[in-house]
């Protein structure tokens, strides 16, 4: 018999059928996807997945040993997606989430509004801690072919 493993991010899903396809390859088409798969990869310590579905022009800034370190001395509890929306561009959206994690100091939820970006094909996490900043009328640097006033300036 196969075991059945249930989703990080859903405990009524089978991990194969939600957050699995995504870790294995699958693009995910909304913002709100791409919030349950990095969270699902948090908890399974795929930090390779949460490094591939940050901004790209982000990468060289990410401070993977310390997403590492976190990711594994954490014990997560489970992720409420609140709320999603979609700027009018349909390129920036907004997820809003609860995460519930433990560690010896407790249990804490961790509240945020997280911006995701679509600078062309694929949506992509946009990490605050390493602000993309940019003359207004130079390439945008989230990596689109417009000019940062008209893609990402309003949103940072
Ligand atoms: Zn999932
Ligand atoms: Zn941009």
């Amino acid at each position: 018999m196969t075991a059945i493993f249930t989703c990080p991010c859903t405990p009524t899903r089978t991990y194969q059928d939600c957050c699995g396809r995504y870790h294995t390859g699958q693009l995910a088409s909304t913002p709100q996807t791409l919030m349950r798969a990095r969270y699902s990869a948090f908890v399974k310590g795929d930090i390779h997945f949460i490094q591939l579905t940050t901004l790209p022009t982000q990468h060289s800034a990410l401070d993977l040993k310390a997403i590492t370190q976190w990711s594994n001395n954490s014990q997560w509890l489970g992720l409420e997606v609140l709320s999603e929306a979609l700027e009018a561009d349909q390129r920036h959206a907004w997820v809003k989430f609860i995460a519930h994690w433990q560690d010896e100091l407790g249990t804490h939820q961790h509240h945020e509004n997280s911006l995701f970006i679509k600078p062309a094909e694929q949506w992509y996490f946009y990490d605050p801690n390493i602000p993309l900043r940019a003359e207004r009328n130079a390439p945008c640097p989230c990596g689109s072919t417009r000019k940062f006033k008209k893609c990402c300036a309003p949103y940072l």
